[in-house]
């Protein structure tokens, strides 16, 4: 009995990611692999999708793989101005490296503007192409910040994951 319940604790990992990125001018605004049309963007050395960059912090975290980071610094030009989904579809190669895969995600996007559901279908489909999972395992959610702040001033916008991962 003792011997199943600590296969069955270590068999799955939960890991928790959080970002942020402020909103500038002339930039493309992207979140979940997905362009939104909005007056600004969000500044990074990437494409600065910081909600698929609290996917991979997530998903490294539970995987005990470090950060993202620590995976692909912003001080490496080879990042520069990299779609986000690239780095997420190197995550899962990582995790599975090490044989494991996902179960599910769950994401917020806390944002004072644009209205993001109408987006989220289209970014479960970009997701769940890379994390090779089905759709309805993939939570999309938002949140305002109730005009509080620097996010409710729309000086930028910030996403949290958790997921869970098992062994292959
Ligand atoms: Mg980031």
């Amino acid at each position: 009995m003792i011997q199943s319940l600590n296969h069955s604790i270590t068999k799955c990992r939960v890991g928790l990611g959080l970002d942020f990125h402020r909103l500038v001018a002339e930039r493309p605004l992207v979140l979940g692999g997905v362009r939104i049309p909005y007056a600004k963007g969000l500044l990074g050395h990437s494409d600065a999708d910081v909600l698929t960059h609290a996917l991979c912090d997530a998903l490294l975290g539970a995987a005990g793989l470090g950060d993202i980071g620590t995976h692909f610094p912003d001080t490496n030009e080879r990042y520069h101005g990299i779609e986000s989904l690239r780095l997420l579809d190197q995550v899962i190669t990582l995790l599975s490296q090490e044989g494991l895969r996902v179960v599910n995600v769950d994401a917020t996007v806390i944002a004072q503007e644009p209205k993001l559901a109408p987006y989220f279908p289209a970014m479960r489909t970009k997701l769940a192409g890379i994390l090779h999972i089905p759709h309805d395992r993939i939570g999309l959610k938002a949140t305002t910040s109730e005009g509080m702040g620097a996010l409710g001033r729309s000086e930028g916008i910030g996403a949290m994951c958790i997921c869970l991962i098992e062994r292959a």
